[in-house]
């Protein structure tokens, strides 16, 4: 039976899976989707026992999540199931954090900062975008209203443990902690936002700052984490904040014995800050009181979002549904798995 824990638990904490469809690239090599979602949270994994005949030789594997989400889904269903409900949370003077999680290619950017496939660049249905539409279409709300809140938005990513701003030419910038444990970053722009236009602007201006001058876009990106932020603010005075994270490519474990000593560095960050975020998540959760923010860039500036009363988190674990990435499905599937 559920106890008061398990509910508190649940409440704070939702888990779930994102199967993205095969690609050309998959389908012209005939890799199999090994991967089977059989109810609303449900993911089951074919995992190949022996290479000689992969069809034959398959073993299941089960996991069971708060919502598994197959390749038909769209970014507004994902939405609607994980970030929607933490935009109440924010306008409750919480504190909402949301994490795409999974290795490169797998959908991270396609789910949070929409279609950039192609020709396409429209951010628009990626979650960023949908939960400021929320946030301006709750702002009108006449019990929200009395409030007079102010919207700000702010953008950054965190390479190698350091913070760029994403809406300021990529400044590096510093973050300090004060006594009391406040965490702040130094001179991060926080931009004045009064409609979802206004938010596709930045999340166009900072998505051009995060890839450009790179000779791979996705190479430099799945080795970062992008951070975007909605603020809410009353006569200055924080209000609630919802942080939006594109997490950096989980496949580094190969990383960390390349011959390339940037490559090692930033493989061994990368892994430490995923450990650290599963376990501030885990913290959070149980209700402890020492949440290990401290343990890596990424978890000391979401230091405010993983205490307190009233902080929600979600967790978008998204997946390649080939074979030929069956080892890396495992291993988010696995982390996702223990968040909770
Ligand atoms: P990541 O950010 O995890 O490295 P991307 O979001 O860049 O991965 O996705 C890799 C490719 O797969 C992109 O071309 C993207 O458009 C496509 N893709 C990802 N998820 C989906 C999906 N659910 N449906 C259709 N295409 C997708
Ligand atoms: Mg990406």
């Amino acid at each position: 039976p559920l106890s008061t824990a398990d509910l508190i638990e649940e409440h704070k904490i939702c888990v779930c899976v994102r199967k993205r469809p095969l690609n050309k690239k998959e389908l012209s090599i005939r890799d199999l989707d090994v991967i089977t979602i059989p109810s609303k949270d449900v993911v089951m994994v074919h995992e190949p026992k022996q290479k000689v005949d992969l069809t034959r030789y398959l073993e299941n594997q089960t996991f069971r999540f708060d919502y598994a989400f197959d390749d038909s889904t769209t970014n507004e269903m994902v939405y609607r199931f994980t970030a929607r409900p933490l935009v109440e949370t924010i306008f409750d003077r919480g504190m909402a954090t949301c994490f795409a999680y999974g290795q490169t290619g797998s959908g991270k950017t396609h789910t949070m900062g929409g279609d950039f496939s192609g020709k396409n660049q429209d951010c628009s249905k990626g979650i960023y975008a949908l939960a400021a539409r929320d946030v301006f279409v709750m702002l009108k709300k006449p019990c929200y209203k009395k409030f007079d809140l102010q919207v700000y938005s702010t953008f950054f990513e965190i390479y190698s443990g350091k913070v760029f701003d994403l809406l300021n030419g990529k400044t590096k910038l510093r973050v300090l902690e004060d006594g009391k444990q406040q965490v702040q970053v130094v001179g991060l722009q926080e931009r004045d936002v009064r409609c979802t236009e206004d938010v596709l602007k930045l999340i166009e201006v900072g998505n051009s700052c995060r890839t450009s001058g790179q000779t791979s876009a996705n190479a430099h990106s799945s080795r970062s984490h992008a951070v975007f932020q909605i603020i809410l603010r009353r006569k200055g005075k924080m209000h609630g904040k919802f942080s939006l994270i594109d997490l950096a490519g989980n496949e580094r474990g190969a990383d960390t014995s390349s011959a390339d000593r940037q490559t090692r560095l930033e493989g061994a960050e990368i892994n430490k800050s995923l450990l650290a975020l599963k376990e501030c998540i885990r913290a959070l959760g149980r209700n402890k009181p020492h949440t290990p923010f401290r343990a890596s860039k990424l978890t000391q500036v979401l230091r405010d979002s993983f205490i307190g009363e009233n902080s929600r988190t979600c967790m978008i674990a998204t997946i390649s549904p080939g074979m030929t990435s069956c080892e890396n499905t495992l291993n988010t599937l696995r982390y996702a798995n223990r968040v909770k």
